[in-house]
Protein backbone atom coordinates (compact mmCIF):
# COMPACT_ATOMS: atom_id res chain seq x y z
CA UNK A 1 0.00 0.00 0.00
CA UNK A 2 0.65 3.91 -0.53
CA UNK A 3 2.57 5.28 2.32
CA UNK A 4 2.10 8.53 1.38
CA UNK A 5 -1.25 8.26 1.07
CA UNK A 6 -3.22 11.19 3.01
CA UNK A 7 -4.32 10.38 6.65
CA UNK A 8 -8.21 10.03 5.93
CA UNK A 9 -7.49 6.93 3.50
CA UNK A 10 -7.16 4.20 6.25
CA UNK A 11 -4.41 1.78 6.53
CA UNK A 12 -6.40 -0.80 8.19
CA UNK A 13 -9.16 -2.73 6.09
CA UNK A 14 -12.69 -0.89 5.55
CA UNK A 15 -15.22 -2.45 7.68
CA UNK A 16 -18.73 -3.17 7.41
CA UNK A 17 -21.07 -1.09 9.07
CA UNK A 18 -24.27 -3.28 10.41
CA UNK A 19 -26.45 -1.96 12.91
CA UNK A 20 -24.23 0.86 13.27
CA UNK A 21 -20.89 -0.58 14.75
CA UNK A 22 -17.92 -1.12 12.31
CA UNK A 23 -17.15 -4.75 12.10
CA UNK A 24 -15.06 -7.49 9.49
CA UNK A 25 -16.85 -9.61 7.02
CA UNK A 26 -18.18 -12.89 9.41
CA UNK A 27 -15.54 -14.92 6.63
CA UNK A 28 -12.72 -12.09 7.35
CA UNK A 29 -12.59 -11.77 3.93
CA UNK A 30 -11.38 -8.32 1.99
CA UNK A 31 -10.62 -7.19 -1.49
CA UNK A 32 -8.23 -4.23 -2.66
CA UNK A 33 -9.32 -0.97 -4.17
CA UNK A 34 -7.20 0.31 -6.27
CA UNK A 35 -6.35 3.56 -7.42
CA UNK A 36 -6.97 4.00 -11.39
CA UNK A 37 -4.54 6.93 -11.80
CA UNK A 38 -1.39 4.84 -10.46
CA UNK A 39 -2.69 1.18 -10.49
CA UNK A 40 -1.61 0.56 -6.64
CA UNK A 41 -3.43 -0.25 -3.80
CA UNK A 42 -5.39 2.05 -2.34
CA UNK A 43 -6.92 0.50 0.65
CA UNK A 44 -8.37 -3.07 1.80
CA UNK A 45 -12.01 -3.46 2.16
CA UNK A 46 -14.16 -6.20 4.09
CA UNK A 47 -15.52 -8.20 1.65
CA UNK A 48 -19.56 -9.11 2.92
CA UNK A 49 -21.24 -12.68 1.80
CA UNK A 50 -25.20 -13.45 2.11
CA UNK A 51 -24.21 -14.04 6.17
CA UNK A 52 -23.36 -10.79 6.45
CA UNK A 53 -25.71 -9.30 4.25
CA UNK A 54 -28.30 -11.31 5.98
CA UNK A 55 -27.36 -9.46 9.37
CA UNK A 56 -27.85 -6.22 7.97
CA UNK A 57 -31.59 -7.05 6.66
CA UNK A 58 -32.20 -8.47 10.91
CA UNK A 59 -30.36 -4.95 12.00
CA UNK A 60 -32.56 -2.82 9.55
CA UNK A 61 -35.62 -4.64 10.21
CA UNK A 62 -35.51 -4.23 13.86
CA UNK A 63 -34.80 -0.12 12.94
CA UNK A 64 -37.45 -0.07 10.91
CA UNK A 65 -39.77 -1.83 13.72
CA UNK A 66 -38.49 0.65 16.79
CA UNK A 67 -36.94 3.77 16.50
CA UNK A 68 -36.99 5.24 12.77
CA UNK A 69 -40.25 3.08 11.90
CA UNK A 70 -42.12 5.28 15.17
CA UNK A 71 -40.30 8.85 13.98
CA UNK A 72 -42.23 11.63 13.74
CA UNK A 73 -41.60 13.28 10.47
CA UNK A 74 -40.14 16.54 11.94
CA UNK A 75 -37.88 14.00 14.02
CA UNK A 76 -36.95 12.75 10.50
CA UNK A 77 -36.47 15.87 9.14
CA UNK A 78 -34.44 17.03 11.61
CA UNK A 79 -31.99 13.74 11.68
CA UNK A 80 -31.73 14.28 7.84
CA UNK A 81 -30.93 18.03 8.51
CA UNK A 82 -28.01 16.96 10.95
CA UNK A 83 -26.78 14.90 8.45
CA UNK A 84 -26.68 17.30 5.61
CA UNK A 85 -24.68 20.02 7.82
CA UNK A 86 -21.97 17.02 8.66
CA UNK A 87 -21.66 15.95 4.96
CA UNK A 88 -21.30 19.75 4.24
CA UNK A 89 -18.48 19.80 6.63
CA UNK A 90 -16.81 16.41 5.09
CA UNK A 91 -17.34 17.32 1.10
CA UNK A 92 -13.65 18.39 0.86
CA UNK A 93 -12.71 15.25 2.28
CA UNK A 94 -15.15 13.40 0.29
CA UNK A 95 -13.97 14.94 -2.75
CA UNK A 96 -10.12 14.10 -2.15
CA UNK A 97 -11.38 9.90 -1.51
CA UNK A 98 -13.34 10.03 -4.22
CA UNK A 99 -10.26 11.62 -6.32
CA UNK A 100 -8.19 8.95 -5.33
CA UNK A 101 -10.70 6.15 -5.22
CA UNK A 102 -12.30 6.75 -8.78
CA UNK A 103 -10.07 8.60 -10.88
CA UNK A 104 -12.54 12.05 -10.82
CA UNK A 105 -10.78 14.91 -11.61
CA UNK A 106 -10.79 17.27 -7.97
CA UNK A 107 -12.88 20.03 -9.41
CA UNK A 108 -15.62 17.25 -10.60
CA UNK A 109 -15.33 15.64 -7.26
CA UNK A 110 -15.56 18.77 -5.52
CA UNK A 111 -18.65 19.53 -7.54
CA UNK A 112 -20.01 16.01 -6.97
CA UNK A 113 -19.31 15.99 -2.96
CA UNK A 114 -20.82 19.62 -2.64
CA UNK A 115 -24.31 18.31 -3.78
CA UNK A 116 -24.89 15.57 -1.25
CA UNK A 117 -26.10 18.34 1.27
CA UNK A 118 -28.38 20.13 -0.86
CA UNK A 119 -29.53 16.60 -1.37
CA UNK A 120 -30.22 15.49 1.70
CA UNK A 121 -31.69 19.02 2.93
CA UNK A 122 -34.18 18.67 -0.32
CA UNK A 123 -35.38 15.60 1.25
CA UNK A 124 -35.65 16.53 4.71
CA UNK A 125 -37.79 19.37 3.52
CA UNK A 126 -40.00 17.43 1.03
CA UNK A 127 -40.65 14.66 3.53
CA UNK A 128 -42.84 16.94 5.61
CA UNK A 129 -45.24 17.40 3.08
CA UNK A 130 -46.15 14.22 2.48
CA UNK A 131 -49.32 12.96 2.11
CA UNK A 132 -52.71 11.08 1.59
CA UNK A 133 -55.60 11.61 -0.02
CA UNK A 134 -59.37 11.93 0.63
CA UNK A 135 -61.45 10.37 -2.17
CA UNK A 136 -64.88 11.07 -2.72
CA UNK A 137 -66.49 7.68 -3.48
CA UNK A 138 -69.83 6.44 -4.47
CA UNK A 139 -70.61 4.59 -1.21
CA UNK A 140 -72.43 7.39 0.82
CA UNK A 141 -71.76 5.02 3.77
CA UNK A 142 -67.59 4.75 3.24
CA UNK A 143 -65.24 7.28 4.34
CA UNK A 144 -62.73 6.50 1.95
CA UNK A 145 -58.88 8.31 2.52
CA UNK A 146 -55.41 6.70 1.98
CA UNK A 147 -52.01 6.82 4.04
CA UNK A 148 -48.73 6.72 2.55
CA UNK A 149 -46.62 4.45 4.18
CA UNK A 150 -43.19 3.28 4.04
CA UNK A 151 -42.20 -0.20 2.41
CA UNK A 152 -39.58 -1.37 5.15
CA UNK A 153 -35.92 -2.39 4.18
CA UNK A 154 -34.34 -0.95 0.94
CA UNK A 155 -31.62 -2.35 -0.56
CA UNK A 156 -29.37 0.06 -2.66
CA UNK A 157 -27.43 -0.92 -5.07
CA UNK A 158 -24.87 1.50 -6.36
CA UNK A 159 -22.16 1.98 -9.23
CA UNK A 160 -18.52 3.08 -9.22
CA UNK A 161 -19.07 6.44 -11.81
CA UNK A 162 -20.78 8.83 -8.70
CA UNK A 163 -20.33 6.56 -5.91
CA UNK A 164 -21.53 8.29 -2.59
CA UNK A 165 -23.80 10.99 -5.02
CA UNK A 166 -25.89 8.09 -6.13
CA UNK A 167 -25.83 6.36 -2.65
CA UNK A 168 -27.46 10.13 -1.20
CA UNK A 169 -29.56 10.34 -4.06
CA UNK A 170 -31.04 6.65 -3.19
CA UNK A 171 -30.73 6.85 0.50
CA UNK A 172 -31.81 10.23 1.47
CA UNK A 173 -35.74 9.68 -0.14
CA UNK A 174 -35.90 6.25 1.37
CA UNK A 175 -35.27 7.33 5.10
CA UNK A 176 -37.42 10.55 4.11
CA UNK A 177 -40.28 8.02 3.62
CA UNK A 178 -39.03 6.58 6.64
CA UNK A 179 -37.73 2.96 5.59
CA UNK A 180 -34.10 1.72 6.64
CA UNK A 181 -31.43 0.93 3.66
CA UNK A 182 -28.47 -1.30 3.48
CA UNK A 183 -26.21 0.42 0.97
CA UNK A 184 -24.13 -2.24 -1.40
CA UNK A 185 -21.35 0.07 -3.09
CA UNK A 186 -19.47 -0.98 -5.88
CA UNK A 187 -16.67 -3.05 -4.91
CA UNK A 188 -14.90 -0.95 -7.17
CA UNK A 189 -14.89 2.39 -5.14
CA UNK A 190 -16.03 1.91 -1.60
CA UNK A 191 -14.03 4.07 0.14
CA UNK A 192 -16.24 7.51 0.18
CA UNK A 193 -19.38 5.32 1.04
CA UNK A 194 -17.92 4.05 4.30
CA UNK A 195 -17.46 7.47 5.18
CA UNK A 196 -21.24 8.32 4.30
CA UNK A 197 -21.98 5.86 6.97
CA UNK A 198 -19.80 7.15 10.05
CA UNK A 199 -21.31 10.14 9.10
CA UNK A 200 -24.61 9.19 9.61
CA UNK A 201 -23.56 7.69 12.91
CA UNK A 202 -22.02 10.95 13.75
CA UNK A 203 -25.91 12.46 13.15
CA UNK A 204 -27.28 10.19 15.79
CA UNK A 205 -29.88 8.39 13.23
CA UNK A 206 -30.12 5.23 15.43
CA UNK A 207 -28.25 2.19 14.87
CA UNK A 208 -29.26 -0.13 11.98
CA UNK A 209 -31.34 2.71 9.59
CA UNK A 210 -28.72 2.66 7.05
CA UNK A 211 -25.70 -0.60 6.85
CA UNK A 212 -23.11 -0.72 4.82
CA UNK A 213 -22.21 -4.11 2.94
CA UNK A 214 -19.28 -3.99 0.87
CA UNK A 215 -18.44 -7.05 -1.46
CA UNK A 216 -18.86 -7.66 -5.18
CA UNK A 217 -21.77 -7.85 -6.96
CA UNK A 218 -22.46 -11.30 -7.44
CA UNK A 219 -21.69 -12.16 -4.02
CA UNK A 220 -23.26 -9.22 -1.83
CA UNK A 221 -25.59 -7.74 -4.32
CA UNK A 222 -26.69 -10.71 -5.64
CA UNK A 223 -28.07 -11.57 -1.77
CA UNK A 224 -29.69 -8.37 -1.22
CA UNK A 225 -31.42 -9.40 -4.61
CA UNK A 226 -32.74 -11.82 -3.20
CA UNK A 227 -32.99 -11.69 0.13
CA UNK A 228 -36.70 -11.71 1.22
CA UNK A 229 -36.38 -9.44 3.99
CA UNK A 230 -35.38 -6.61 1.54
CA UNK A 231 -38.72 -4.78 0.38
CA UNK A 232 -37.42 -2.89 -2.05
CA UNK A 233 -33.74 -2.66 -4.30
CA UNK A 234 -33.25 0.83 -6.32
CA UNK A 235 -29.90 -0.05 -8.90
CA UNK A 236 -27.91 2.34 -10.71
CA UNK A 237 -25.73 0.80 -13.22
CA UNK A 238 -25.44 -1.41 -16.23
CA UNK A 239 -28.53 -3.41 -18.32
CA UNK A 240 -27.88 -6.23 -18.18
CA UNK A 241 -26.84 -6.41 -13.77
CA UNK A 242 -30.40 -4.56 -14.16
CA UNK A 243 -31.60 -7.93 -15.85
CA UNK A 244 -30.17 -10.35 -13.59
CA UNK A 245 -31.33 -7.93 -10.23
CA UNK A 246 -34.79 -7.82 -11.69
CA UNK A 247 -34.53 -11.55 -11.69
CA UNK A 248 -33.39 -12.09 -7.84
CA UNK A 249 -36.00 -9.46 -7.25
CA UNK A 250 -39.03 -11.18 -8.85
CA UNK A 251 -39.24 -14.33 -5.99
CA UNK A 252 -39.50 -12.15 -3.46
CA UNK A 253 -42.00 -9.45 -5.74
CA UNK A 254 -39.53 -6.64 -4.42
CA UNK A 255 -40.33 -3.13 -5.70
CA UNK A 256 -37.88 -1.91 -8.26
CA UNK A 257 -36.22 1.28 -9.30
CA UNK A 258 -34.01 0.43 -11.80
CA UNK A 259 -31.49 3.20 -13.14
CA UNK A 260 -29.94 1.63 -16.33
CA UNK A 261 -28.15 2.49 -19.58
CA UNK A 262 -28.22 5.13 -21.99
CA UNK A 263 -26.95 5.64 -25.72
CA UNK A 264 -28.87 9.41 -25.44
CA UNK A 265 -28.58 11.01 -28.86
CA UNK A 266 -27.71 14.50 -29.55
CA UNK A 267 -30.40 15.89 -31.96
CA UNK A 268 -28.85 18.69 -33.64
CA UNK A 269 -30.79 21.17 -36.56
CA UNK A 270 -29.54 22.59 -38.73
CA UNK A 271 -30.60 26.41 -37.29
CA UNK A 272 -28.94 25.75 -34.33
CA UNK A 273 -26.65 27.21 -32.06
CA UNK A 274 -23.46 24.68 -33.25
CA UNK A 275 -20.85 26.50 -30.71
CA UNK A 276 -23.27 25.47 -27.95
CA UNK A 277 -24.04 21.94 -29.41
CA UNK A 278 -20.58 21.09 -29.97
CA UNK A 279 -19.53 22.02 -26.17
CA UNK A 280 -21.89 19.77 -24.94
CA UNK A 281 -21.08 16.79 -27.16
CA UNK A 282 -17.38 17.59 -25.72
CA UNK A 283 -18.69 18.24 -21.93
CA UNK A 284 -20.48 14.72 -22.29
CA UNK A 285 -17.24 12.84 -23.68
CA UNK A 286 -14.86 14.25 -21.65
CA UNK A 287 -16.77 14.84 -18.34
CA UNK A 288 -16.23 11.89 -15.51
CA UNK A 289 -14.04 10.54 -18.78
CA UNK A 290 -17.35 9.66 -20.60
CA UNK A 291 -18.55 7.56 -17.45
CA UNK A 292 -21.92 8.94 -17.83
CA UNK A 293 -25.64 7.25 -18.16
CA UNK A 294 -26.77 10.05 -18.87
CA UNK A 295 -24.41 11.67 -21.64
CA UNK A 296 -24.99 12.18 -24.83
CA UNK A 297 -23.22 9.44 -26.95
CA UNK A 298 -24.86 9.31 -30.01
CA UNK A 299 -24.33 12.73 -32.08
CA UNK A 300 -27.36 12.75 -34.48
CA UNK A 301 -26.26 15.87 -37.27
CA UNK A 302 -28.18 17.30 -39.88
CA UNK A 303 -26.11 16.74 -42.83
CA UNK A 304 -25.53 20.43 -43.76
CA UNK A 305 -23.86 21.26 -40.46
CA UNK A 306 -22.52 18.37 -39.88
CA UNK A 307 -18.77 19.43 -41.06
CA UNK A 308 -18.48 22.57 -39.31
CA UNK A 309 -19.80 20.97 -36.64
CA UNK A 310 -17.08 17.78 -36.59
CA UNK A 311 -14.68 20.91 -37.60
CA UNK A 312 -15.14 22.71 -34.27
CA UNK A 313 -15.75 19.17 -32.11
CA UNK A 314 -12.27 18.14 -33.08
CA UNK A 315 -10.37 21.29 -32.43
CA UNK A 316 -12.05 20.85 -28.91
CA UNK A 317 -11.39 17.20 -28.13
CA UNK A 318 -7.73 18.14 -29.95
CA UNK A 319 -7.21 20.49 -26.99
CA UNK A 320 -8.57 18.37 -24.20
CA UNK A 321 -6.52 18.49 -20.55
CA UNK A 322 -6.41 15.03 -19.90
CA UNK A 323 -4.35 14.47 -16.67
CA UNK A 324 -3.75 13.63 -12.91
CA UNK A 325 -7.06 13.88 -11.02
CA UNK A 326 -5.39 16.06 -8.56
CA UNK A 327 -4.44 18.60 -11.40
CA UNK A 328 -6.63 21.43 -11.33
CA UNK A 329 -7.07 22.51 -15.09
CA UNK A 330 -7.68 18.72 -15.39
CA UNK A 331 -10.61 17.93 -17.73
CA UNK A 332 -10.74 14.13 -18.31
CA UNK A 333 -8.72 11.80 -15.60
CA UNK A 334 -8.64 7.85 -15.99
CA UNK A 335 -10.87 5.56 -16.67
CA UNK A 336 -12.12 4.01 -13.31
CA UNK A 337 -10.23 0.68 -13.95
CA UNK A 338 -8.70 -2.00 -15.99
CA UNK A 339 -12.00 -3.63 -16.97
CA UNK A 340 -13.17 -0.86 -17.96
CA UNK A 341 -10.67 0.46 -20.50
CA UNK A 342 -10.37 -3.11 -21.81
CA UNK A 343 -14.56 -2.88 -22.40
CA UNK A 344 -14.05 0.18 -24.38
CA UNK A 345 -11.08 -0.27 -26.19
CA UNK A 346 -12.89 -3.80 -27.73
CA UNK A 347 -15.19 -1.19 -29.33
CA UNK A 348 -12.30 0.16 -31.64
CA UNK A 349 -11.79 -3.54 -32.94
CA UNK A 350 -15.93 -3.27 -33.00
CA UNK A 351 -15.65 -0.31 -34.96
CA UNK A 352 -13.29 -1.79 -37.31
CA UNK A 353 -15.06 -4.52 -37.74
CA UNK A 354 -17.84 -2.70 -38.70
CA UNK A 355 -16.26 -0.77 -41.25
CA UNK A 356 -16.13 2.83 -38.93
CA UNK A 357 -13.68 5.41 -39.26
CA UNK A 358 -12.15 5.92 -35.87
CA UNK A 359 -10.69 9.87 -35.02
CA UNK A 360 -8.72 10.11 -32.37
CA UNK A 361 -6.71 13.68 -31.66
CA UNK A 362 -4.95 13.09 -28.66
CA UNK A 363 -1.25 10.65 -28.06
CA UNK A 364 -0.74 9.95 -24.69
CA UNK A 365 2.17 7.60 -25.44
CA UNK A 366 4.84 10.57 -24.38
CA UNK A 367 2.98 11.76 -20.98
CA UNK A 368 5.30 9.56 -18.73
CA UNK A 369 3.32 10.52 -15.41
CA UNK A 370 -0.42 8.70 -17.06
CA UNK A 371 1.67 5.30 -17.86
CA UNK A 372 0.62 3.97 -14.57
CA UNK A 373 -2.54 4.60 -14.59
CA UNK A 374 -6.30 3.93 -16.61
CA UNK A 375 -5.53 6.48 -19.10
CA UNK A 376 -6.90 6.99 -22.45
CA UNK A 377 -7.64 9.36 -25.17
CA UNK A 378 -10.91 10.39 -26.52
CA UNK A 379 -12.29 8.56 -30.04
CA UNK A 380 -14.83 9.71 -32.68
CA UNK A 381 -16.18 7.17 -34.36
CA UNK A 382 -17.53 8.79 -38.13
CA UNK A 383 -19.73 7.27 -40.93
CA UNK A 384 -21.05 4.95 -38.96
CA UNK A 385 -25.17 3.91 -39.26
CA UNK A 386 -27.67 3.10 -36.78
CA UNK A 387 -27.55 -0.12 -36.63
CA UNK A 388 -23.92 -0.78 -36.09
CA UNK A 389 -22.71 -1.54 -32.50
CA UNK A 390 -21.26 1.59 -31.78
CA UNK A 391 -24.06 3.19 -32.38
CA UNK A 392 -26.71 0.74 -30.06
CA UNK A 393 -24.64 -0.14 -27.28
CA UNK A 394 -23.54 1.96 -23.88
CA UNK A 395 -19.48 2.63 -24.58
CA UNK A 396 -19.43 3.95 -21.04
CA UNK A 397 -16.44 5.89 -21.97
CA UNK A 398 -14.96 8.82 -23.94
CA UNK A 399 -16.38 7.98 -27.07
CA UNK A 400 -18.95 9.70 -29.36
CA UNK A 401 -20.04 8.00 -32.44
CA UNK A 402 -21.23 10.54 -35.50
CA UNK A 403 -24.52 9.99 -37.17
CA UNK A 404 -26.27 12.38 -40.17
CA UNK A 405 -29.92 13.28 -41.05
CA UNK A 406 -31.46 14.92 -43.90
CA UNK A 407 -35.01 15.12 -42.39
CA UNK A 408 -36.49 16.14 -39.17
CA UNK A 409 -38.86 12.91 -39.63
CA UNK A 410 -35.27 11.19 -40.15
CA UNK A 411 -33.58 12.52 -37.28
CA UNK A 412 -36.41 11.72 -34.91
CA UNK A 413 -36.40 8.37 -36.38
CA UNK A 414 -32.47 7.39 -35.58
CA UNK A 415 -32.81 9.16 -32.21
CA UNK A 416 -35.88 6.95 -31.33
CA UNK A 417 -34.44 3.95 -32.64
CA UNK A 418 -32.59 2.51 -29.62
CA UNK A 419 -33.37 0.32 -26.67
CA UNK A 420 -32.52 2.84 -24.52
CA UNK A 421 -34.54 6.25 -23.85
CA UNK A 422 -32.28 7.38 -21.02
CA UNK A 423 -32.58 11.34 -22.04
CA UNK A 424 -31.77 13.41 -25.37
CA UNK A 425 -30.85 16.42 -26.05
CA UNK A 426 -31.98 18.72 -28.88
CA UNK A 427 -30.42 22.00 -30.56
CA UNK A 428 -32.73 24.08 -32.58
CA UNK A 429 -33.88 27.46 -32.62
CA UNK A 430 -36.98 26.95 -33.89
CA UNK A 431 -39.71 26.49 -31.12
CA UNK A 432 -42.35 24.90 -32.83
CA UNK A 433 -40.07 22.55 -33.59
CA UNK A 434 -38.32 22.35 -30.34
CA UNK A 435 -41.73 21.74 -28.58
CA UNK A 436 -42.77 18.52 -31.19
CA UNK A 437 -39.64 16.86 -30.34
CA UNK A 438 -40.24 16.84 -26.91
CA UNK A 439 -43.18 15.26 -27.90
CA UNK A 440 -42.00 12.76 -30.22
CA UNK A 441 -38.55 11.90 -28.41
CA UNK A 442 -38.55 8.83 -26.17
CA UNK A 443 -36.79 9.58 -23.20
CA UNK A 444 -37.36 10.27 -19.65
CA UNK A 445 -35.31 13.53 -20.04
CA UNK A 446 -35.52 15.61 -22.70
CA UNK A 447 -33.09 19.02 -22.55
CA UNK A 448 -34.04 21.74 -25.14
CA UNK A 449 -30.66 23.54 -25.97
CA UNK A 450 -28.36 22.44 -23.45
CA UNK A 451 -26.75 19.40 -21.66
CA UNK A 452 -28.49 16.41 -20.41
CA UNK A 453 -28.00 17.37 -16.43
CA UNK A 454 -29.70 16.38 -13.92
CA UNK A 455 -30.91 18.26 -10.66
CA UNK A 456 -32.13 17.13 -7.31
CA UNK A 457 -35.67 18.55 -7.58
CA UNK A 458 -36.90 17.53 -10.75
CA UNK A 459 -37.50 13.30 -11.58
CA UNK A 460 -34.90 11.61 -13.10
CA UNK A 461 -35.06 7.81 -15.48
CA UNK A 462 -35.68 6.09 -18.29
CA UNK A 463 -37.78 5.14 -21.21
CA UNK A 464 -37.90 1.48 -22.53
CA UNK A 465 -34.62 -0.57 -21.76
CA UNK A 466 -33.03 2.20 -19.84
CA UNK A 467 -35.40 1.55 -16.71
CA UNK A 468 -38.33 1.68 -14.28
CA UNK A 469 -39.11 4.33 -12.42
CA UNK A 470 -37.74 8.07 -10.99
CA UNK A 471 -34.73 9.11 -8.73
CA UNK A 472 -34.41 12.43 -7.61
CA UNK A 473 -37.60 15.14 -7.01
CA UNK A 474 -40.34 14.32 -5.03
CA UNK A 475 -40.95 10.95 -7.10
CA UNK A 476 -38.26 9.12 -5.99
CA UNK A 477 -39.60 9.71 -2.36
CA UNK A 478 -43.24 8.11 -3.66
CA UNK A 479 -41.14 5.38 -5.35
CA UNK A 480 -40.26 4.62 -1.48
CA UNK A 481 -43.40 4.58 -0.65
CA UNK A 482 -46.47 2.18 -0.65
CA UNK A 483 -50.06 3.42 -0.39
CA UNK A 484 -53.00 2.02 2.02
CA UNK A 485 -56.77 2.74 1.17
CA UNK A 486 -58.71 2.96 3.77
CA UNK A 487 -62.46 2.57 4.15
CA UNK A 488 -64.15 3.71 6.94
CA UNK A 489 -68.12 3.35 8.11
CA UNK A 490 -69.83 6.36 8.36
CA UNK A 491 -73.04 4.56 9.16
P1 LIG B 1 -22.65 -3.14 -12.92
O1 LIG B 1 -23.96 -2.72 -13.43
O2 LIG B 1 -22.34 -4.60 -12.95
O3 LIG B 1 -22.44 -2.62 -11.40
C1 LIG B 1 -23.30 -1.75 -10.72
C2 LIG B 1 -23.53 -2.24 -9.30
O4 LIG B 1 -24.18 -3.52 -9.32
C3 LIG B 1 -22.24 -2.46 -8.51
O5 LIG B 1 -22.45 -2.19 -7.14
C4 LIG B 1 -22.00 -3.96 -8.71
O6 LIG B 1 -21.16 -4.48 -7.73
C5 LIG B 1 -23.41 -4.47 -8.58
N1 LIG B 1 -23.63 -5.81 -9.15
C6 LIG B 1 -22.94 -6.43 -10.13
N2 LIG B 1 -23.47 -7.65 -10.37
C7 LIG B 1 -24.51 -7.80 -9.52
C8 LIG B 1 -25.45 -8.85 -9.29
N3 LIG B 1 -25.44 -9.97 -9.97
N4 LIG B 1 -26.40 -8.67 -8.34
C9 LIG B 1 -26.46 -7.52 -7.63
N5 LIG B 1 -25.58 -6.51 -7.79
C10 LIG B 1 -24.62 -6.63 -8.74
O7 LIG B 1 -21.57 -2.31 -13.68
P2 LIG B 1 -20.10 -2.71 -14.17
O8 LIG B 1 -19.14 -2.15 -13.22
O9 LIG B 1 -19.98 -4.18 -14.46
O10 LIG B 1 -20.04 -1.91 -15.55
C11 LIG B 1 -20.54 -2.52 -16.72
C12 LIG B 1 -21.28 -1.50 -17.57
O11 LIG B 1 -22.44 -1.05 -16.89
C13 LIG B 1 -20.50 -0.22 -17.85
O12 LIG B 1 -19.62 -0.38 -18.91
C14 LIG B 1 -21.60 0.72 -18.19
O13 LIG B 1 -22.01 0.53 -19.51
C15 LIG B 1 -22.72 0.29 -17.27
N6 LIG B 1 -22.80 1.15 -16.08
C16 LIG B 1 -23.79 2.06 -16.05
C17 LIG B 1 -23.87 2.93 -14.99
C18 LIG B 1 -24.95 3.95 -14.93
O14 LIG B 1 -24.77 4.98 -14.31
N7 LIG B 1 -26.12 3.67 -15.52
C19 LIG B 1 -22.91 2.92 -13.89
C20 LIG B 1 -21.91 1.87 -13.99
C21 LIG B 1 -21.88 1.04 -15.07
P3 LIG B 1 -19.57 -4.61 -8.05
O15 LIG B 1 -19.16 -3.37 -8.75
O16 LIG B 1 -19.01 -4.74 -6.70
O17 LIG B 1 -19.45 -5.83 -8.91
Amino acid sequence: MDQTLPNFIRQTPYPLLIDGKEMPSESGATFATINPDTGEVLAQVARASAPDVDRAVQAARRAFEGPWGKATPRERSKALMRLASILNDKAEMLAQIEMLDVGKPIKQSRASTISLAPTIEYYASVLLSLTGETINISDPTLMDFTLREPLGVCGLIVPWNYPVSLAVLKMAPALAAGNTVIIKPSEVTPLSTTELGLAVMEAGIPPGVVNIVHGTGPEAGEALARHPGVAKISFTGGTVTGRAIFRAAADSIKRLTLELGGKSPLLVFADSNIDAAVTTAYNDMTRNTGQVCAACTRLVLERPIAEEFLEKLSKKVAGVKIGRPQDNDTEMGPIVNKTQVERIHSYLKVAQEEGVQTVRHVDLSGRAELQRGFYMDPVLFLGANNSMRVAREEIFGPVQTVLTFDTEEEGVRIANDSPYGLAASIFTRDAARAMRMTRLIQAGTVCINHGAKASVDAPFGGYKESGIGKERGMLAMLDDTQVKNVRYSIQ
